[in-house]
């Protein structure tokens, strides 16, 4: 049994996988939402839980409710296709729940990749999207390799700057594997996603030297509150300044935003709103491959096989336990919570309970 997060069971209750999706799906539908769009949102949020992305999971429930009741995210949106050809798409969100809109684009990314060796499909008018991984595990189980990015609230200060400006833009990739759960890379590209600062707030403990930095000095600081407030800001994968590649991470988030954001004529970087915010108008942007447009699909999931073997195989440091490829310690940490339950911080079981409870939804057992 792996977990690729360790849990102090006294802090943390375990919930059942289906359990946690019910109440989030209902309370969704409680709020409105339709049942197969609930339904989205839910597996999406449970799906970073189950592989121990908390910072992605259901402690972010609160924030779309709000963002709902806040106007910011509509529940009815009038999602268009505004350009579309057999290989590309931009849709036009309508300020929808972003995994509703990103759900239907990547579906789309999918087929036009089946048909024609390739789909891009973007979006523009998006609210946040949730863990980008969904969509490119989604585009993989369909035997293909998948891309998703999208833009998000600016958070990380650009190498030299002290104020938060970029967003924590995550890049998914996702490609199948023969006989094996597929690839699966899946990074913000900040050192560390906003939610997992959140959960060292919630937890009232500093985080490690090297996320933030004080937007009044520039000095590192790691008092989590300090961080996400206006006094502080997050740093680009890399850290601060050029020596390990702060630059390149920052790149990073800047390619992020010109594919999801400029490009798909939704806005970039400083501009990008949050949930509760009226026209955030986050973007997104889908690629799906498949691999026999370019040679042969079997050749390519047993060379990924191979490539993996080759991986787990390289020379390994004596500090470390083993070698692991992307995605694999998700998929473990999936298995064993399948198995025991999904922990949740305790704070975040009595905040979703309240919420339920508000709403007039069955709230979870201990
Ligand atoms: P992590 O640092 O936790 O993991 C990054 C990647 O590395 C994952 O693919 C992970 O796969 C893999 N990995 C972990 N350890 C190793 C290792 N030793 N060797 C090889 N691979 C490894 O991700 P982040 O904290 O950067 O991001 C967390 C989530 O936040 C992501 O899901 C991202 O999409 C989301 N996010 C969403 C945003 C939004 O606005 N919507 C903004 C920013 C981030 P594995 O599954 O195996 O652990």
């Amino acid at each position: 049994m792996f977990e690729k997060v360790k849990v102090d069971e006294n802090e943390y209750v375990r919930v059942p996988r289906d359990e946690l999706f019910r109440v989030v799906k209902d309370v969704f539908m409680a709020m409105n939402v339709p049942e197969e769009d609930a339904e989205i949102v839910a597996e999406n949020l449970v799906m970073a839980d189950l592989r121990g992305v908390e910072s992605h999971g259901v402690q972010r429930l609160k924030r779309y409710v709000d963002g709902i009741k806040a106007g910011g995210v509509k529940i009815n949106p009038n999602i268009k296709v505004v350009k579309e050809s057999p290989v590309y798409a931009v849709l036009d969100g309508d300020e929808a729940l972003g995994q509703v809109v990103a759900y239907r684009a990547m579906r789309m990314a999918i087929e036009k990749a089946k048909k024609n060796g390739i789909g891009i499909v973007g979006v523009k008018n998006s609210n946040h999207y949730g863990i980008a991984g969904y969509y490119a595990y989604k585009m993989a189980k369909e035997g293909l390799v998948g891309m998703s990015l999208t833009t998000s609230r600016p958070l990380v200060a650009p190498t030299g700057a002290m104020e938060k400006f970029v967003g924590t833009n995550p890049i998914a990739l996702g490609a199948p594997v023969e006989g094996e759960e597929p690839f699966l890379l899946d990074m913000a590209t900040s050192v560390v996603p906003s939610g997992k600062i959140e959960v060292y707030r919630r937890k009232d403990k500093p985080v490690p030297e090297g996320w933030g930095i004080s937007t009044e000095n520039g000095e590192i600081i790691t008092d989590p509150h300090v961080i996400l407030s206006p006094k502080g800001t997050i740093l680009p994968l890399g850290g601060l300044g050029e020596l390990h590649g702060g630059h390149k991470g920052y790149g990073l988030g800047v390619l992020v935003d010109i594919l999801s954001g400029v490009l798909m004529g939704a806005t970039w970087s400083r501009h990008v709103g949050g949930t509760s915010d009226k026209h955030s108008d986050v973007g997104h942007f889908f690629m799906a491959i498949d691999p026999g447009a370019f040679g042969d699909a079997e050749e390519f999931k047993k060379n990924m096989k191979k490539m993996k073997e080759e991986l787990h195989n390289a020379k390994k440091h004596p500090n470390f336990e083993r070698i692991w490829v992307h995605g694999e310690k998700g998929h473990l940490t999936a298995q064993t919570r399948l198995e025991i339950g999904i922990p949740i911080y305790r704070k975040v079981f009595n905040e979703i309970n309240e919420i339920a409870k508000e709403v007039g939804v069955e709230p979870l057992k201990e």
